[in-house]
């Protein structure tokens, strides 16, 4: 019998099999077929304190016996309010205002929204939006258009906004990057840069140095453009710091939060903003609020979640645990060695990643990955390469025999490919 579901980012013509899993924990997922198979992505960047943590599951289910679901219009909840005090104590403290949603996506078209209101009140004809080129940031129609453009949404392209892109800052061109920021910037018409902040993820983990990000804060700070970090998938410790916007000692006006937000284990998204963009939308004219909601905003079990996640940060020593899993991907991504089969071998905190050589050149469409992947599956290591990209990314309780085991696989696919 063949299932009705449509999966996302899946060509169902290849029917490549879709494993079926029952239970997971920690770093690994046990599939109905009875295999054990180790998460080396956490389930899509999402995973950060291993599957099920039983604080985070004996969170939601005390929830689920109070409140389920409230009406965020006009009303409010003690989770909610407790994820929005616990975020603004531990980030960064000029990031006073919290908005709920629901995914990374949404959380990016709030921030969008938000910068357009904020010059839409202060009277400035302020429209464009200032992207990096290779960047993700959802697949909605507003968070694909400040994303890169390519295989994936060139269908849609009609109906993607205009933006204008800065070239990514690569080893030794950092400076074309500025450089062309400082030009736009100087049109006047900038409302906004969007970024991810040191590394952009789906466009294959590209790195850049923390003194660029600086320098691109700069630029905007001068010419007044508001800052936007996507820290989606780049927060709650995958680079090594709570927010990769630290390294760099960086504070956006508008920060985008999700992916880690619960542990990586409900959906739940928030838009944190400063005062100024606050108080741009503060009005006694009605026609003046922010008119943003979808239905399950701030849902109650999502934000219980949460909660449950910003006490594992404040009592359990995550910082070690993140610094370990660092070390140890450093080390056994050196052990790789230097193969002649890939380059670029790189590492930001608890992410891995290199680059295979292939004839076909980069890219998404690149036919190593589904083979790749096969490859990876048949040993029980899910990962899922970017293109010709092949990167580690496990939720941080995985074991050092468990990590042993991902880069054994991957220095196998090395060889083999
Ligand atoms: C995953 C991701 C998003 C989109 O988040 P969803 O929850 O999948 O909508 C946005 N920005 C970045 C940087 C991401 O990695």
């Amino acid at each position: 019998m063949t299932s009705p579901v449509w999966h996302p980012f899946t060509q169902h013509g290849l029917r490549e099999p879709i494993p079926l899993v029952e239970r997971a924990e920690g770093a690994v997922l046990h599939t109905r077929d009875g295999r054990v198979v180790i998460d080396a992505i956490s389930s899509w960047w999402v995973t950060t304190h291993g599957h099920c943590h039983p604080r985070i599951m004996a969170a939601i289910a005390e929830q689920t016996q109070r409140l389920d679901q409230l009406i965020f219009a006009g009303w409010t909840h003690e989770p909610a309010e407790a994820v929005a005090l616990g975020l603004t104590q531990i980030m960064p403290e000029s990031l006073t205002r919290v908005f709920f949603s629901d995914s990374g996506s949404t959380s990016v078209e709030v921030a969008l929204k938000m910068a357009l209101g904020y010059w839409a009140a202060r009277g400035e004809a302020r429209h464009r939006i200032v992207v990096m080129e290779h960047s993700y940031h959802g697949d909605t129609i507003g968070a694909m258009s400040v994303g890169a453009r390519g295989v994936f949404n060139q269908t849609y392209a009609p109906l993607l906004f205009d933006v204008s892109a800065i070239p990514y800052p690569a080893a030794g061109a950092e400076q074309a990057t500025l450089d062309a920021l400082e030009a736009l910037c100087r049109e006047g018409d900038i409302a906004a840069l969007i970024l991810e902040p040191l590394v952009l993820g789906s466009g294959g983990m590209l790195f850049y140095p923390a003194h660029v990000l600086a320098q691109m804060r700069a630029i905007c700070t001068a010419h007044d453009v508001l800052f936007i970090a996507d820290e989606v998938m780049t927060a709650w410790g995958r680079t090594g710091t709570l927010l990769a916007c630290e390294q760099a000692g960086v504070v956006p006006d508008i920060l985008c939060l999700s992916k880690g937000l619960t542990g990586g284990s409900l959906p739940l998204a928030v838009t944190m903003a400063n005062e100024a963009i606050f108080q741009a939308h503060w009005s006694d004219d009605r026609a003046k609020m922010f008119f943003h909601s979808s239905s399950y905003t701030a849902n109650p079990i999502a934000c219980a979640a949460a909660n449950a996640n910003l006490a594992i940060w404040r009592d359990e020593p995550v910082a070690d645990r993140i610094a370990t899993l660092a070390a140890m991907q450093a080390e056994r991504l050196a052990a790789l060695g230097t193969y002649c089969h890939f380059d670029n071998a790189r590492q930001l905190g608890t992410i891995a990643a290199l680059d295979m050589r292939t004839q076909e050149g980069g890219g998404y469409m690149n036919s190593l990955a589904p083979r790749l992947m096969a490859f990876f599956r048949e040993r029980d290591v899910l990962l899922r390469p970017l293109g010709n990209t092949i990167y580690v990314m496990p939720p941080y309780c995985i074991t050092p025999d468990q990590l042993t085991k991902i880069h054994d696989a991957i220095g196998e696919a090395v060889i083999s490919f």
